[in-house]
Parts: structure tokens; C-alpha cells; sequence
């Protein structure tokens, strides 16, 4: 059987997406499958390499650079040795698509359609569930109405901002109190997000956001740890050990996610057994809200008192050796090579399951 391995896109999660297909072309069993890796550069050119019969070698560290990101992957984002393709010429039998691609245009349903379209079986989410998790505004409608519960919000759109910006502020400032977190609706690794303290800076979060999305989600901030959960299954998922975010900073943004290496976690968290139980019981009805299959990380904000609110859902979270989501399987007992096979065979399996 054939992997086709998807990574890079356009998304600005590009870098992560290099490093956990990476991690992922090393944890396949190349005794039963041939991995075809398949680059998007930047640009969204797909690139197909050459085929993988063993895994990788390089070492897998936060590697950032195009340069050493293309000793595995053979193919830079302007150079390439590979062979410029048509997405829709990757049709083919016996072949199991893994999309390692985070954020838009990746994660959100579109790539997933496409997949769909052609009949191809893929790992992960379908259509319903990326579309879903990636956009804030959607995932929190449904969120509140399975009765999950989350911080206090506004949701507006562009338009309604450029209608009547003063009134939209009022409602915030009605609603919500400051420190407030503006944020796009679809996005991922904090990309456009900020964190407000005055209504000036709010005005101003709203304009950065809005280049990201047309629409915007306002949060009341909340001092607060966060704690994630992986999930794992289609119909019959079962959910990891909690795990608990350690920070320097109270605000885990894109280079304290990614570059500074300021965040190590607590696996499992320190949290009395019933609030843990709680938090997975959360996240699995996050999940089945939101038609989840395949894989999911849902994430959680845990005061001092021990309220529990979600955050988000993220239906390809970060798959590198120092992601949460493998890490947090290892810490249930499940170690990444078996994840990688596990999550193959769920794809596999739905799609005999719809024929
Ligand atoms: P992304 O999808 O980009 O990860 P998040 O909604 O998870 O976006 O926000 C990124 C980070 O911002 C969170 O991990 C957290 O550190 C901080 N944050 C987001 N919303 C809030 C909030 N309402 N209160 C406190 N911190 C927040
Ligand atoms: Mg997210
Ligand atoms: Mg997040």
C-alpha cells in the first residue's frame, strides 16, 4: 500500500507542517508501505519527491530553515528537484492520503473536499469537522449549544465593524472585560491574535485581525492554565491522559509556541481526578459535535477554582516530536509509531465503512 504524505501549504503553519510530516515519514512502517512524499510550497505548487522506501534520517529537531527542512524533503521553496504536479493527478488505487497540513487550506475542509471529490481515503477529519474546528465563531456556536461551557465572547464580521465600529466596541466593552484576546476566525498558532488591555489596542486588534479573516471573534481574557487533550478514534474515540501547558508567558503565542521553546508540559497535569475526568468528557463531545474523526486536540483553560472552559478544537494539531498530541499519547501508553499506524487504519476503515 501507498502513503501519499501531503506537508508544507500555504498556510502561516508551513514550518510546523514540514516537521511533523517528517516526524510522521519516520514513524511509518515501511514493511508495509511505500511513502510518497508530496510538498505544497508556499506558492501552493505541489512538488512530488521521490518515494520513500525507509524512513528519513535527519534528526527531526525544530528544524526551520529551508534549507534543512530540504535535505529530508529534497525540495526548498524556490529550487526543487521534484517534479511540479496537478493536485488532482494523485488519483490513485490503494493509496491512503496523510494531510499533515495545519491552518487554512490544510485543516479547514478544503483539502478534505478535494480528497473526497477524488475518492481517495485520508487520514483525519472529513469536510464537516475540519470546517468546523478551524473556524472560532462556528466551533463556538456549537460548543454552546452541546453545553460545553467557555469564556464570554463577540463575534462581528467586517462589515459590521466598518458599519459601526463605535457601537461594536460598546458591546464589547458592555460585555466583556479587559484583558480581551481579538482573534480571526480561521487561523491557527496564533496567527492575528492579540491580546488587549484598552480600548485603543482593541480598535487596533480588530483592524490586525481583519487582514486575517472576515470575521473576528473578541474574548474576555482569562488568567487561567490551559490543558489539552488528544483524541483518537472515529465513532468508538477514546481520549489521552490530560496535559498541562507550563509557561513563561501568559500569552502562548506563534514564537513561544514554536521558536523560543518556553513552554514544556506537564503530563499528566497535576488536577484532582474528577476535574481531569471532566475535561475528557469536554473534549469528546467537542468531538463528536463537530462529526470528529481520526484525530483531534481539544484545548482547555483550568482557573485556580478549577472551571473548566474550552478553548478550540484542532483537528490536525502539531505533529512534531515535541507536539502535545504525540506526547500526549506517549504518556497514555501509546507510543508514535503506533499512532501513526492507528490513524492510518481509521481512515482506511471509514472508508470502507461509507462504500
Ligand atoms: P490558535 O488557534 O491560534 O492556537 P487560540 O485561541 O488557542 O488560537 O489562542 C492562542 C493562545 O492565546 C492560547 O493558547 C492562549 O495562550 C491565549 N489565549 C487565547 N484566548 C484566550 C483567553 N480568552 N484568555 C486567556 N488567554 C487566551
Ligand atoms: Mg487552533
Ligand atoms: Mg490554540
Amino acid at each position: 500500500m501507498k502513503i501519499i504524505l501531503l506537508y508544507g501549504g500555504q498556510s502561516a503553519e508551513h514550518d510546523i507542517s514540514v516537521i511533523s510530516a517528517h516526524n510522521i515519514a519516520q514513524q511509518i512502517m515501511y514493511n508495509y508501505y511505500d511513502v510518497q512524499p508530496i510538498f505544497i510550497r508556499r506558492d501552493g505548487v505541489w512538488i512530488k519527491g521521490a518515494p520513500l522506501t525507509e524512513a528519513p534520517s535527519t534528526s527531526g529537531e525544530l528544524i526551520l530553515e529551508a534549507a534543512e527542512i530540504a535535505q529530508w524533503s529534497q525540495k526548498a521553496d524556490t529550487a526543487s528537484t521534484g517534479i511540479v504536479i496537478q493536485p488532482g493527478s494523485i488519483y490513485e488505487e490503494d493509496t491512503i492520503v496523510f494531510p499533515a497540513l495545519h491552518g487554512p487550506n490544510g485543516e479547514d475542509g478544503t483539502i478534505q473536499g478535494f480528497l473526497e471529490v477524488l475518492n481517495m481515503p485520508y487520514v483525519g477529519a472529513g469536510v464537516t469537522a475540519s470546517a468546523a474546528g478551524m473556524d472560532k465563531t462556528i466551533s463556538k456556536y456549537i460548543f454552546s449549544q452541546v453545553g460545553i461551557p467557555q469564556v464570554p465572547f463577540e463575534a462581528f464580521d467586517r462589515q459590521a465593524w466598518l458599519n459601526s465600529k463605535d457601537e461594536l466596541i460598546n458591546k464589547c466593552e458592555g460585555s466583556l472585560l479587559y484583558p480581551m484576546f481579538v482573534k480571526p476566525a480561521n487561523m491557527g498558532s496564533s496567527v492575528g491574535i492579540s491580546k488587549v488591555e484598552n480600548v485603543e489596542e482593541l480598535a487596533n486588534a480588530v483592524e490586525l485581525a481583519l487582514k486575517y479573516d472576515f470575521r473576528i471573534v473578541v474574548e474576555q481574557g482569562i488568567n487561567a492554565d490551559e490543558v489539552e487533550v488528544a483524541i483518537l478514534g472515529n465513532a468508538d474515540a477514546h481520549v489521552s491522559v490530560v496535559g498541562k501547558l507550563v509557561k513563561e508567558q501568559s500569552f502562548y503565542d506563534y514564537d513561544n509556541k514554536y521558536l523560543n521553546n518556553s513552554v514544556s508540559m506537564q503530563i499528566p497535569a497535576e488536577l484532582p481526578e474528577a476535574v481531569a475526568e471532566k475535561i475528557q468528557e469536554y473534549a469528546l463531545l467537542a468531538y463528536r459535535a463537530i462529526d470528529g474523526r481520526g484525530l483531534s486536540r481539544c484545548d482547555f483553560f483550568v482557573t485556580a477554582n478549577n472551571d473548566i472552559y474550552i478553548n478550540e478544537i484542532n483537528t490536525m494539531p502539531g505533529f512534531t516530536p515535541y507536539s502535545m498530541y504525540p506526547v500526549l499519547w506517549q504518556g497514555t501508553g501509546l507510543g508514535t509509531r503506533d499512532l501513526v499506524e492507528e490513524l492510518i487504519q481509521l481512515g482506511l476503515r471509514h472508508f470502507e465503512a461509507k462504500k
